[in-house]
């Protein structure tokens, strides 16, 4: 289908459609051809460059989609914005503390990640969070700053306990943080072996049960950290063996994304009274650690939905700060550092996807001509077409009731064999026609009842996309996470279609049907009709934080490549660390296949069926090799195949 620029389609109504303005946070825009732009340095539109143009080149390169793209200049700009909003709400209130960054690793591990963060996060003393050894062992070859701190979080052995000892005779800034009481004996046992002596944290329960999807960190229940009779039993146990001077830091962790300013100043207070009772039980402490959950606002709507988040990195720092200051002030002691291991507001903007559309099934197309009912049908049709005859504006719903009771007893009457499937086929047609009416009538009015909008789902199309579900998007599978997700090119046009997304993997989980929108949450996005002789390119935005690791084989679908995108001191935007994602070889390893051995067995199978005439040896010569340049492939879906 062509598409032609309408006159009262304009690439503001696109922004509003898809609310890039209010998730893309100045790093998405759109530009004046219809192009998804990325702003890669302060958002500045001069380090501006389309996604189309980057999915392009790297096409001319060999590089296929799905691909993921990740922004380092956007990480630099989260840090600076994090420290620096921190630093300003210091300086406003004239707290005497000073804020120190430590980003958890297992947000997101890739080492490009983390070598990024500890270089551009230096000037900031930014440093790292750690939840179990690897992380740990990662952690300290990274770090190159001696005010940049190492907090060790998770279950500790003593590997774990003599790492981060070890550590701190090196020099490296390491918090050891009791989450369990029977840690406070190893770490004791380790520093007396090792004579090295320890900065200890506890980790409080909060009794703070903060909303939204991530959140179990807090309350009674809480699976991590110390209650406050386990907290007095650790201060007793330090002061039995004179060790109290080594406890410096109070952590606790409220959960991921909060949604509501308010949990986050309750917590905070909290954990301030705790953090004045033990420096009151002659702790030295110092550190307070506030723990992640500054969420970010995937759907732009700036509530205190899950999705969400009812206010700013300012009014966060701002908040966080007043609270400690005033309780300080009130328990008469000094300002402590305050600490925090924001994981998602850092990385989440770091990584788009992006794939094409495959295939879409269009369910109902207005357009389409109706064909005449032939005559004999006709009375097995009478009650519907009844329907239809009597539809108008003020009876939808009792018409809407009509159908459904009408369309139940044709299938009825199929099971009984008294309408043949020529007759229900029509029925089927001829129902969906008369829904399609019903829908154009309601959805003239501003508001949509739920119902109008489940008949919208009903009559939505299935775009088929080049990715899979389980390995790139973990999280809207399984907690029915939004992403913002949008077409990058063609933004200029209206889009004509109402769509929702099915993945390339066979399993009926792998489909997106909840989309962020101008209203409440969406069960279809608009799309364009696919252009015939382009791709149609799809990007799925905030895909930074969490999605990467948690991402499974399902269908031994792999790794996407993945492509760096870098503006450089000279203004020119770099690709670099370009990863190719798994092979099919790769993916069969995994599982535990040995790609020598199946090639072996083909080869084996194909000699066969050369002994038993059934191939020439000139074919058995060319399956061989597509079957070897099957398992050198990518897992997706590749359009045009490489000789
Ligand atoms: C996961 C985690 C974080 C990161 O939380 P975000 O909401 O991503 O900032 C911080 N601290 C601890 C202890 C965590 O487990």
């Amino acid at each position: 289908m062509e598409h032609t620029r309408t006159e009262t389609w304009s690439i503001e109504d696109a922004a509003a459609l898809y609310r890039i303005e209010e998730w893309g946070n100045g790093y998405f825009h759109i530009n004046a051809d219809g192009e998804v732009e990325v702003r890669l340095k302060d958002r500045s539109p001069l380090s501006s460059i389309s996604l189309l143009k980057i999915a392009k080149g790297l096409q001319e390169r060999g590089m296929k989609l799905p691909v993921l793209l990740r922004f380092s200049n956007i990480l630099d700009d989260r840090i600076q914005h994090i420290n620096e909003s921190f630093a300003q709400a210091i300086k406003d209130v004239g707290y005497q503390g000073c804020y120190r960054g430590v980003y958890p690793i297992k947000v997101n591990q890739q080492q490009q990640v983390v070598e990024e963060i500890t270089k551009y996060g230096k000037q900031y003393h930014h440093g790292l969070e750690t939840g179990s050894k690897a992380e740990l062992i990662a952690a300290q070859a990274y770090i190159d700053d001696p005010e940049a701190c190492i907090i060790c979080n998770g279950y500790k052995d003593e590997e774990y306990i003599d790492l981060a000892l070890r550590g701190i005779s090196l020099g490296i800034n390491t918090v050891l943080v009791i989450e369990m009481p029977g840690e406070t004996e190893i770490i004791l046992e380790r520093a007396r072996v090792l004579k090295i002596k320890p900065n200890i944290g506890i980790r409080m329960k909060p009794s703070t049960v903060a909303s939204g999807h991530w959140t179990d960190s807090g309350g009674d229940r809480s699976v991590f950290g110390l209650n406050t009779t386990q907290v007095i039993t650790v201060v007793d146990t330090l002061k039995r063996e004179g060790m109290l001077d080594c406890l410096k830091m109070l952590h606790y962790h409220l959960g991921s994304q909060i949604p509501n300013i308010h949990d986050i100043r309750i917590g905070a207070t909290e954990a301030t009274r705790f953090y004045a009772g033990l420096i009151h039980e002659g702790a030295p402490m110092g550190l307070l650690d506030i723990g992640g959950g500054l969420a970010i606002d995937y759907d732009g709507s700036r509530s205190n939905s899950s999705n969400s988040r009812n206010y700013t990195t300012k009014e966060y720092c701002d908040d966080i700060v007043e609270e400690i200051m005033s309780i300080c002030k009130e328990t008469k002691i000094p300002h402590p550092t305050i600490i925090s291991e924001s994981g998602r507001a850092l990385v989440s903007y770091y990584s788009v996807l992006l794939f094409n559309i495959l295939d879409t099934n269009i369910f109902w197309d207005e357009n389409q001509k109706e064909e005449e009912i032939p005559e004999e049908l006709l009375p097995a049709l009478d009650n519907l077409l009844y329907v239809r005859e009597m539809l108008n504006e003020k009876n939808t719903q009792e018409c809407l009731n009509d159908l459904n009771y009408y369309r139940e007893e044709i299938r009825n009457k199929f099971l009984y064999g008294t309408v043949n499937m020529r007759e229900r086929a029509v029925a089927e047609h001829l129902y969906w026609s008369i829904i399609a009416a019903i829908y154009k009538m309601e959805a003239k009015g501003a508001y949509l009842s739920p119902q109008i909008k489940e008949l919208e789902h009903q009559l939505s199309d299935i775009f088929y996309g080049n990715f899979s579900l389980f390995q790139s998007l973990p999280d809207v599978w399984a907690i029915d996470q939004l992403f913002p997700i949008m077409p990058i090119h063609l933004l200029d046009k209206k889009p004509d279609r109402k769509a929702i997304l099915s993945d390339i993997t066979c399993d009926s989980e792998g489909k997106i049907d909840q989309f962020i929108g101008r209203s409440d949450h969406n069960t279809t996005l608009p799309l364009h009709t696919p252009p015939e002789d382009d791709d149609y390119i799809l990007g799925v935005f905030l895909v930074g934080a969490y999605q990467e690791t948690l991402g499974d084989l399902h269908n031994l679908l792999g790794d996407t490549n993945v492509v760096s995108i870098t503006y450089d001191e000279e203004g020119k935007f770099l690709l670099h660390n370009e990863l190719e994602g798994d092979t099919v070889a790769d993916v069969l390893s995994y599982v535990e296949y040995d790609p020598k051995q199946l090639e072996a067995k083909i080869r084996t199978k194909a000699e066969r069926a050369v002994q038993d005439g059934l191939i020439t040896t000139q074919q058995r010569r060319k399956i061989i090799s597509a079957y070897t340049a099957g398992l050198r492939g990518y897992t997706y879906y590749e359009t045009d195949q490489e000789d």
